[in-house]
């Protein structure tokens, strides 16, 4: 039996020989205290990559996204997502019992909307409405197939939201790969948004931490809410380091995990009875559909599991296969052919293994 091809997330990734040694060397402080060199370092190069002036380091996205709402809102006030926003989805209903906010979700096309869909969210100024405050984007959009925001896009539904005084938050967790597939600067997707959730477990290769960025006085109230949530830590300069190697040393090897999506879409793509649309596999997510095999998802990825490879079943009929660090691309086109072994072979009507 081989070792496991481990497509079913970005963030199975193990931290490097590399990594370990540096996190091991790591000067560290009390980081409650702020007194913390390796954190502080971090925060300032993520608050210098995406363009504000500070940014906070946190033990997950999820607390940075939950931080960024209850800094933004009061309780009852409106915030405006996108339907399969990971904020919606899987944040377990944070927003409504941290913030005590509504959700209003509009639809969008692989994740992405319209500045005239926010406008049109926009409840009016009257007693019988909920106060409208913020609009959150996904760059990239996980469930809409790790798709990239056209830049243009982003700055007219910041533009749009901040004419109408909402503000505006960019859970970013994967917005180095929409930096390194677009070939513009993180800072440039990142403009206009008064917050920037930043993840670094994910093609980045840390095992654990995010930031949140934005303005000084934004972060100097989203600390309070950090030290609220049990996120304040101590010496955590030994974790924040690996945040700083990976800065260094996996940012532009995304560009291979994104290539390494295109075979793998191409090679699925052949088989009979999978639908996928490669042309809009533009990052590191792979989504597609394996109806036409006769099988259910979770059918299908159980079948795959028992020949080494592992992908997740995200819909009745809907699977998703992430490309990483751990991944190569031998991996890749392996698990493309056991793909065709256990799903063709089911569409032939022969019995399952
Ligand atoms: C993974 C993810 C998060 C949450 O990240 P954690 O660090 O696992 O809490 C938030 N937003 C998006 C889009 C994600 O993919």
């Amino acid at each position: 039996m081989t070792t496991l091809i481990d497509l079913a997330s970005d963030t199975l990734t193990s931290p490097s020989a590399g990594m370990r040694a540096f996190m091991a060397r790591a000067p560290v402080g009390d980081e409650q205290r702020q007194e913390d060199p390796s954190v502080n370092a971090l925060q300032e190069r993520v608050a210098a990559l995406l363009g504000k002036e500070a940014a906070l380091y946190l033990p997950s996205a999820t607390m940075a996204n939950a931080i960024a709402v209850k800094t933004h809102t009061r309780p009852g006030d409106e915030v405006v997502l996108e339907r399969t926003a990971h904020i919606v989805t899987s944040e377990a209903g944070g927003t409504a019992l941290l913030s005590g906010a509504m959700v209003y979700v509009i639809d969008g096309v692989r994740g992405v909307f319209t500045e005239q869909q926010v406008v049109d969210a926009i409840r009016r100024d009257d007693p019988h409405c909920a106060r409208t405050r913020l609009v959150c984007v996904e760059q990239t959009s996980n469930q809409g197939g790790g798709t990239v925001w056209p830049v243009a896009r982003l700055h007219a539904v910041a533009e749009a939201a901040h004419r109408h005084g909402l503000r505006t938050h960019m859970d970013g967790a994967r917005v180095m790969n929409a930096a390194v597939a677009s070939g513009i600067p993180a800072a440039e997707h990142a403009r206009g948004y008064d917050s920037v959730t930043f993840c670094l477990t994910k093609g980045l290769g840390c095992p654990v931490g995010a930031l949140l960025a934005g303005e000084r006085a934004f972060i100097t109230e989203a600390r309070r809410y950090k030290h609220m949530f049990g996120g304040a830590m101590r010496q955590a300069g030994i974790i924040a380091a690996a945040g700083l190697y990976a800065l260094d040393h996996n940012v532009e090897r995304l560009a291979q995990d994104h290539t390494h999506a295109k075979i793998l879409a191409r090679g699925l793509a052949e088989i009979p009875g999978i639908a996928i649309d490669v042309a809009h596999v533009e990052t590191n997510l792979v989504f597609f559909d394996v109806a036409g095999t006769g099988l259910t998802a979770k059918e299908a990825v159980e079948r795959l599991l028992a020949r080494g490879v592992r992908m997740g079943a995200t819909g009745r009929t809907r699977i998703r296969a992430v490309t990483h660090m751990d991944v190569s691309q031998q991996d890749v086109e392996r698990a493309v052919e056991i793909a065709r072994e256990v799903w063709g072979r089911a569409r032939a009507g022969a019995p399952g293994e």
